[in-house]
This record gives structure tokens, C-alpha cells and sequence, in this order.
């Protein structure tokens, strides 16, 4: 059960004191940054009828409330398309739960709880989302190295400025290169962090756009940090019409009953966007060095384990 002495003793360490001050300085930075490039950020939502489908290993976190069926939220993905009625470019701190595979539990990457900085910008192309996935990213190592540097030294990290445009690779690429499970290989190998683009349909959710002159083929694209950090962040263009996002999620072999309350949304006409989300627990890793993810955040779940 818990360990109140080892949760003590963690509480207590300087490894979580000076992530945890890394961390303060890339929310801050993060949130200085994108309100310059004019977004706003909104509040997460934590229930809701309809929620990532992720559709793989991971449990369905239900609740209950005056009999109506909630879940609680694998991604806001579908609350960001929605929320571009509002406002135009949009980002949110967004906690996700995921209920990971207990194989998952020492891979140094996954718990149950995270946070993911999450944004979705109307009318835009998946190009323009990977430049500003760039500027934020170098925004926050700036910010980290010049305020952070006793803490970057206690954890022996020298970071690197990339540069940008960041090398970019096609998912069949890589994989021809690198063979099926490429991700780790290729994050091995790199110096600095490096784009995967245009996933396969079958390997992604419903919501990432299919290109029209390459089916099969998305219009999305993930962020690799290199030295085996592995991946940073997740996007894309998004289906937004009608016909097409009933045809991805019927071919997902998931009832339409299940969105349709997105459905009825869409129907009425979402507008197009890109968008991406980041992991605040890996980035923060990948910025202090660390390979253990539970020293990233106070209250870390990791799969399988019971924690506060
Ligand atoms: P995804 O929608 O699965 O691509 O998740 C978006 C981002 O959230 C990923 O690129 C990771 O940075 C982060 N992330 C996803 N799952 C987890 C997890 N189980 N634990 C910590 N971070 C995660
Ligand atoms: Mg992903």
C-alpha cells in the first residue's frame, strides 16, 4: 500500500524540489509565449460525455452524476475543436487520465495522471502548428537556461538551443530505415529533437485528417526529443467535416451513438484547424535529464502503483 517514508523522502529530495522549480519556469514561459502569439488559454475539462477514444489498451474512467455517464478526460482534443467557436487560437493545461498498461510501469515515460499543454488554432495548416511548436519549444529552453542554470547544473544537464526548421522524417520512412519500432532507435540516434510526419490512418484515432491526394496517410505529425527521451508531443490537422468524421470512426469499428453529441456539433459545421499537445511530465524530463518520470511531479501515478 502507500509508503508514507519513501513518499517522504521523495517530497523532501532536491532532485524534486529543482524539477519541480524547472517546471514553474516552463509553465511560465509557456503561457508568456503563446499569449503573444495571441492565444488564450481556457480551463481544463476534467468530465464529459465524450473524450479521447484512444482506442487500445487503456481503461475507460467512468463516473457517474444524477445518472448521467461522464468520463473522465483522456485528452480535451474534441473541447479544443469546439472551443475555436469561442476564440481562435486557444491553449489549456489540460490533466488527462490514462489508465496505462502495468507493462508500462518502469518504461520512465507513462503515468496514469499528466498534464498536457494543449492548443488548437483555427484555420491552420499542419505546417504553421510545427513552426509554432518550434518557437515554443526554443522559448522554453531559453527561458530554462537562463533562469534555471544551478538546477540544470545540479542535474549535469547541458541543453542545447535547436535549431529551426527541425529535421523531419516520414513514418514510412523511418520505419523502412529503422524497422517497426522505430521511435527509440531514432530518438537514440538524434542530437537534437526531430519531427515523425504523416502517420498511417490505421495506427492513429479517428480525429487526425486524411490526406485527400495520399489515402491512408494523415496529416499529422509527433515531436521525438533525442537521446532516447523519445516523444514530445502529438498533433495534427483534424477532420472537420461531417461525412468524413463518421466514416473515420465507423471505420474505427466505433458506434456513432458514442460522439454523438460532437457529431451533432460537426454536423453543423466545425471549422478546420491544427492543433498539438505536449507533455508537461516529459518535457520537464527531457529538459532536467531524468530518466524516471515520477521525479517530475508531486503525486506521480505510475501504472499499477497506489499513490496519492
Ligand atoms: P497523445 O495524445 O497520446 O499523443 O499524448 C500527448 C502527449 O502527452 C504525448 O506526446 C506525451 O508527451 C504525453 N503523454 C501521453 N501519455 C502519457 C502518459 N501516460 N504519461 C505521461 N505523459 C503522457
Ligand atoms: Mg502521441
Amino acid at each position: 500500500m502507500f509508503d508514507v517514508d519513501k513518499a517522504l523522502d521523495l517530497w523532501r529530495s532536491e532532485a524534486l524540489r529543482r524539477a519541480l522549480r524547472i517546471q514553474s519556469v516552463v509553465l511560465d514561459a509557456s503561457r508568456e509565449f503563446l499569449r503573444r502569439q495571441g492565444f488564450i488559454e481556457i480551463l481544463p475539462v476534467i468530465i464529459s460525455p465524450i473524450t479521447d477514444p484512444l482506442t487500445d489498451h487503456r481503461v475507460r474512467g467512468e463516473v457517474e452524476c444524477y445518472g448521467f455517464k461522464y468520463q473522465i478526460t483522456k485528452s480535451m482534443i474534441f473541447h479544443k475543436q469546439i472551443a475555436l467557436f469561442t476564440h481562435p487560437r486557444i491553449f489549456c493545461f489540460s490533466p488527462n487520465v490514462r489508465i496505462e498498461s502495468i507493462e508500462r510501469r518502469n518504461s520512465g515515460k507513462h503515468l496514469i495522471e499528466f498534464v498536457q499543454l494543449d492548443l488548437e488554432v483555427r484555420e491552420a495548416k499542419r505546417s504553421e502548428v510545427i513552426s509554432l511548436g518550434e518557437e515554443l519549444f526554443r522559448f522554453i529552453v531559453i527561458a530554462v537556461r537562463e533562469k534555471c542554470r544551478e538546477d540544470l547544473e545540479f542535474f549535469g544537464r547541458k541543453l542545447d538551443l535547436p535549431e529551426s526548421p527541425f529535421p523531419q522524417i516520414s513514418y514510412r520512412e523511418a520505419e523502412a530505415k529503422f524497422g517497426p519500432d522505430f521511435e527509440e532507435k531514432l530518438s537514440c540516434s538524434q542530437k537534437g529533437p526531430f519531427w515523425i510526419i504523416d502517420f498511417p490512418m490505421e495506427i492513429r484515432e479517428f480525429y487526425d485528417r486524411e490526406d485527400e491526394n495520399r489515402p491512408g496517410i494523415l496529416i499529422d505529425m509527433d515531436l521525438v526529443y533525442p537521446e532516447g527521451f523519445g516523444e514530445a508531443l502529438s498533433g495534427g490537422e483534424r477532420e472537420y467535416i461531417f461525412q468524413r468524421i463518421c466514416y473515420r470512426i465507423q471505420q474505427k469499428g466505433i458506434q456513432l451513438e458514442a460522439f454523438s453529441p460532437y457529431l451533432e456539433i460537426a454536423r453543423r459545421g466545425l471549422f478546420p484547424s491544427a492543433g498539438f499537445g505536449i507533455g508537461i511530465e516529459r518535457l520537464t524530463r527531457y529538459l532536467c535529464g531524468l530518466r524516471q518520470i515520477e521525479l517530475t511531479r508531486l503525486f506521480a501515478k505510475l501504472p499499477g502503483e497506489f499513490s496519492l
